[in-house]
């Protein structure tokens, strides 16, 4: 027989079929068209078991070694699947050929499995010879398929092409020479223009049977590829290419056009398990491109890998530098630690070599340059032999604590970001870094590969998504993307929601700032959400999705178990209780804000400890709507504060109520009378003795003494109550209207002995800053004061400082109500925003 030359180069084509791919007979069909309408001049077409069957097959083993008969039953239905898949695809002498030769097979896998479990044990050679069946049937009845078609069509048992050599770390390694002289040999006895492969098995170089380890198929495309210097291999899978990140983890992960080499080989040893790390090596030395495409969506071009071209005409790279991010779980790391360590040559070999010794698979290293420690991460399941090793290794320097210790911090996880030249570009690893400081994320362990296409942290196991999604989020998604919890959906907090409704989706286009709100709570029922309350309709989902309303269960559900790294709870009620918890929710990393004056005039002492909390940490706690709504009060004092002036004194009309009660006395009716008028237009609390005792605004007083850095207790503040004495103890609202114009004679007096000096009575909160304390009362001011010329319920405040002596500078505007309260409000969830990094 003349011998057939194999031809080689780009006329071959390579396809690779995992899984999913070929689950099913439909599947199967499906992909024998595929093959059928790629017009190369030759393809070879390598395919994994049909989904779940390697699975299968280790299943056997396991229970066939630990004496388990139903691997009897087990392999039944392993002959079953393939024999209906067989059944739907072939017929006449195909189905009779492959049927007999699965028949062949199950009788031999039956025996040798009987084998297994009379011996209780089993060789590594055994069990590859048993889970690489399942190619073999794939194969088969691909190759039946196509060839039904028509078309001239081999299948390739790879156990005699593939050689490869076993080595120490559960991996094997292709011996090119030989499996090309193999391949010529079997190409010049089945010469073919389609050739049906199957992957993941292979031979050692004495013939016997072996495997790539799992997921090995991917492997032997590329080897395939290599060995043809194919054009291209097609990886053909069930997602749409390589994503940014692990879709199943990261709901927002984008799919990527383009990836290096380097940067594909990285995202899979970092875990993105769409790709086999060791696919890479094969197809690089040739330049063959990878691409990895959906057989669910043809449409979707995929994702190429390919050496990069990475400048433009004008040398600009057009890549970013961060392309994608991988995780491993399940890792812990180890610690070596000793001052005896610097500047001995050896100490880290022989660390090293003493972790070879038990076989453990080192999966990353930093060392600090001062050489006190060396630390690495190594599998959860071979720290314990690790640390042993290492314990008997070094005794002598434990002992005479030249090493201080050998500590192993269990339940890790590794996050890698991978990028071309990512460590090499400035402000990448800065922002990654903030991402996860933002995200309260503590971090054990940094590596940087010197190749500049990683960088790797150890963060503990449940932190692990968190971590990735912070990250993930703020190189893909928007930069400030915060979940937002709502609690108390009244007259402010819903008011707040109708505004976040109305401006969210300008916020994002415009200002790149996505706000979810993916929670609300009042005191009886709550909201939940996985992605975001639609705000459109929150009332009616309130009343018909709330669920018990549960303030733990609540911001649980706002911070942890889902992809958006920033929370913010919003407190928006006037409860002291709620406010109870901000201590504790700034403490995990959530950020408050709330026009609640609870927490900040209640209790110095846990005022104190929750300010220095949060200057500790990098979670942020805003309150401007606590003094004066909307208006800039707060943050008008702290930009005083900051740039250095001195604050002498704070005086203003704080309450918009008695703002409007004091600016309607005018002589022409009774205080009762502009009281009783009040509250009927709505301006009082439907108890007008809450606004007239001055507490409210005593608070307010407190509030801006403390933020000038008075330490001064509410109790400390005086504040001239306008209830009558005598009616304090009235029982009810109505009682006291009834009873109030008896009083009206002190006031009309006080008010015409102003009058008379041209002068008016205000209702004003204090802070004298230079003698340390506040106070709340009736003041007469001249009739040319600012504080004289008020309408409405408007509030003003003065602030008088070193700088601001002469004239004080003044705020002044609409200080309540509901829109400028939540509009308050609202502006510090931006500002927030913008501490967080979005865009000015
Ligand atoms: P096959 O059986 O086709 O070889 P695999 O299950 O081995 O398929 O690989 C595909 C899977 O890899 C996807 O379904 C996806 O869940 C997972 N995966 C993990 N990380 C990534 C990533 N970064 N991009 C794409 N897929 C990923
Ligand atoms: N079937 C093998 C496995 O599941 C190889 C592969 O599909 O890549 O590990
Ligand atoms: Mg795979």
């Amino acid at each position: 027989m003349d011998k057939v030359q194999l031809p080689k180069g780009d006329m071959w084509a390579v396809h690779k079929f995992g899984g999913t791919c070929v689950g099913t007979s439909q599947r199967i069909k499906n992909v024998a068209d595929i093959i059928i309408n790629d017009d190369s001049e030759r393809k070879l077409v390598v395919v994994s078991a049909m989904s779940k069957v390697t699975d299968m097959m280790y299943d056997l083993i396991n229970k066939a070694q630990s004496r388990d008969d139903s691997y009897i039953s087990a392999l039944d239905a392993v002959l079953e699947k393939h024999q209906s898949t067989a059944l739907d695809l072939l017929d006449g002498d195909d189905l009779a050929a492959f049927l007999s030769q699965l028949h062949h097979d199950i009788n031999n896998l039956k025996a040798m499995l009987r084998a297994i479990y009379i011996a209780g044990h089993v060789t590594e050679s055994f069990s590859d010879f048993v889970v690489g069946h399942g190619e073999l049937w794939s194969a088969q009845m691909l190759s039946f398929v196509v060839r039904k078609n028509g078309l001239d069509c081999k299948w390739m048992d790879t156990r005699e092409v593939l050689i490869v050599n076993p080595t120490s770390s559960n991996q094997v390694d292709p011996d090119f020479l030989e499996s090309e002289r193999r391949l010529e040999k079997w190409f010049s006895q089945n010469s073919s223009k389609i050739i049906i492969a199957t992957g993941f098995i292979a031979s050692t170089p004495k013939n016997i049977p072996t495997t790539l380890k799992r997921d090995g198929s991917d492997f032997s495309a590329a080897i395939m590829g290599a060995l043809f210097r194919a054009r291209q291999v097609t990886i053909w899978t069930d997602v749409d290419g390589v994503y940014s990140a692990d879709p199943r983890k990261v709901s927002e992960a984008v799919i990527l056009r383009t990836l290096s080499y380097q940067e594909a080989w990285e995202m899979s040893y970092f875990g993105a398990n769409v790709l086999h790390p060791r696919t890479i090596i094969p197809v690089m030395r040739y330049d063959i491109p990878i691409v990895i495409r959906n057989i669910f969506n043809l449409s979707a071009p995929g994702t190429m890998i390919c050496r990069p071209a990475t400048e433009d005409e004008d040398g600009q790279r057009l890549e970013a530098p961060v392309k994608g991010f991988a995780t491993i779980d399940n890792l812990a790391l180890v610690n070596v630690e000793g001052t005896g360590m610097a500047g001995v040559p050896g100490t880290a070999s022989a660390i090293f070599g003493a972790v070879k010794d038990v076989g453990a698979n080192v999966i990353m290293i930093s060392q600090a340059s001062s050489e006190h420690s060396v630390c690495f991460a190594v599998p959860e399941k071979e720290v314990k032999a690790v640390a042993e090793a290492l314990q008997s290794r070094f005794r002598q320097a434990l002992d005479a604590g030249r090493l201080s210790q050998v500590a192993v911090i269990p339940n890790c996880s590794i996050l890698a970001a991978v990028g071309q030249k990512m460590a090499s570009t400035p402000g990448v690893s800065a922002t990654l870094f903030n991402a996860l400081a933002k995200a309260n994320i503590n971090v054990r362990a940094i590596a940087q590969g010197c190749s500049e296409y990683n960088i790797t942290v150890v963060v503990k196991r449940e932190d692990c998504i968190r971590a990735l999604r912070a990250v993930h989020s703020r190189f893909y998604l928007s930069r400030t993307t915060i979940a937002m919890g709502i609690i108390g959906p009244g007259l402010i907090g819903g008011t707040l929601l109708d505004q976040l409704r109305d401006q969210a989706a300008v916020l994002k286009e415009e200002f790149n700032i996505d706000l979810r709100v993916m929670g609300i709570t009042g005191s009886r029922s709550m909201l939940l959400s996985e992605v975001g309350i639609d705000l459109s309709r929150w009332r009616e989902l309130l009343k018909e999705k709330g669920q018990v309303a549960d303030l733990e269960k609540f911001t649980l559900h706002v911070h942890g178990n889902h992809f958006i790294p920033n929370t913010v709870l919003v407190d928006c009620t006037a409860d002291s209780n709620v406010a109870s918890f901000y201590h504790d929710w700034l403490r995990k990393g959530i950020h408050v804000i709330t026009p609640n004056k609870k927490a900040n005039s209640g209790p110095l002492d846990k005022y104190l400890k929750l300010r220095a909390l949060q200057r500790q940490s990098y979670t942020h706690y805003f309150y401007e709507a606590t003094v004066g709504a909307g208006l800039p009060i707060i943050s008008t004092l702290r930009g005083l504060l900051e740039t250095g002036d001195r604050i002498l004194r704070i005086e203003g009309i704080f309450s918009g109520t008695l703002s409007y009660i004091f600016n309607n006395f005018t002589g022409t009716k009774a205080f009762s009378e502009v009281v009783a008028e009040a509250k009927e237009a709505g301006y009082t609390e439907p108890d007008p003795r809450d606004d007239l005792s001055g507490t409210d605004v005593a608070r307010k007083v407190i509030i801006l003494a403390r933020e000038s850095g008075l330490k001064l207790e509410l109790s400390d503040i005086p504040v001239q109550s306008l209830v009558p004495e005598p009616l304090r103890a009235s029982a009810s609202a109505e009682e006291f209207m009834k009873q109030l114009p008896e009083f009206d004679k002190d006031l009309s007096r006080e008010r015409q002995d102003a009058e008379e000096s041209g002068e008016v009575l205000r209702y004003v909160g204090v802070v004298d800053a230079v003698n340390q304390k506040g106070n709340v009362e009736l003041r007469r001011y001249s009739k040319d004061h600012p504080f004289a010329q008020l309408s409405g319920s408007d509030n003003i405040i003065a602030f008088t400082t070193t700088r601001y002596k002469e004239q004080p500078l003044i705020v002044r505007g609409p200080g309540a109500g509901a829109q400028v309260t939540a509009g308050g409000i609202f502006s510090d969830i931006l500002r927030l925003a913008s501490y967080l990094g979005a865009p000015s």
